[in-house]
């Protein structure tokens, strides 16, 4: 699939979602929140539900939560434009209390039409309900930080699931926090482990080609009566030397 066959397949699904009463979620939604992110990405992050913010904005992960997300995702150079970030539940339980295992149940169909469509290397879940939606029967005390073999069932046809914590959890205990950070330092390596047990070439470096790509940005154009040269200047070296990533960057760079 292309890129923009992938976007349409994804938008699809968001629109199914945004009109959904499979489950009582629906009475209570403000909007429901189908995921977002990279249609192209290798790495897909699922969380529970949506929360207060998520269903005002109907955007996943806009909250105290998702700060952490960010964070946590800028500790290995990456983006949350890089990756696709959805939920086990498309709407807000009331309250944020837990998902009800039928509320689930009749939810999972978005979130394995979905990954179908994106074909992930890596299925990073955040949490309980989600770890146990890849790694059934597990305890997130003693899986985070561990991979394991996805069954294709999930619409995952040849992923690695990789377990932590869920950001909520991390913002109420400094430990889990520190475990959080140290998990996700992992999530680079699973990825190359993926990408080998799915023998797919390594992609073109996106990130370092961003970064590298960003001194080209056309200059604003010249002013009348001044020059072009003057108005964006020519590139300085050393710009574009900075923009090199060092080899340990490039490292983490070129996973996308
Ligand atoms: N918590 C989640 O599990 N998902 C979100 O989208 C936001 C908070
Ligand atoms: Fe539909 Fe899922 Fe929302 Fe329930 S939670 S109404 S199944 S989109």
């Amino acid at each position: 699939m292309t890129r923009d066959e992938r976007q349409a397949a994804l938008e699809v699904i968001g629109a199914e979602v945004r009109a959904c009463t499979r489950c009582r979620l629906h009475e209570t939604r403000t909007q429901a929140v189908p995921g977002q992110g990279d249609p192209d990405t290798e790495v897909v992050f699922v969380g529970e539900g949506p929360g207060l913010n998520e269903d005002r904005e109907g955007r996943p992960f806009v909250g105290r939560a998702g700060g952490l997300l960010v964070r946590l995702l800028a500790s290995i150079g990456w983006r949350r434009d890089d990756v696709f970030i959805t939920n086990v539940v498309k709407c807000r339980p009331p309250d944020n209390r837990d998902p009800q295992p039928d509320e689930i149940a009749a939810c999972a169909p978005y979130l394995r039409a979905q990954l179908r469509v994106l074909d992930p290397a890596v299925v990073v879940t955040l949490g309980r309900f989600s770890m146990q939606a890849f790694i059934p029967g597990a305890r997130i005390g003693q899986v985070h930080g561990t991979t394991h073999p996805v069954d294709p069932g999930t619409g995952a046809a040849n992923a690695l699931a990789f377990a932590m914590y869920h950001p909520a959890a991390a913002l109420r205990s400094s430990g889990v926090e520190q475990s959080s950070f140290e998990d996700v330092s992992r999530v680079p390596s699973v990825l190359r482990a993926a990408r080998k047990l799915r023998d797919r070439p390594a992609t073109p470096a996106e990130p370092a080609a961003r970064l590298q790509r960003a001194p080209e940005t056309p200059a604003p154009a010249a002013l009348p009566g001044t020059t072009a040269a003057v108005a964006g200047g020519p590139i300085p070296t050393s710009h574009v030397a900075q923009a090199d990533p060092a080899p340990d960057d490039a490292a983490q760079l070129t996973l996308f």
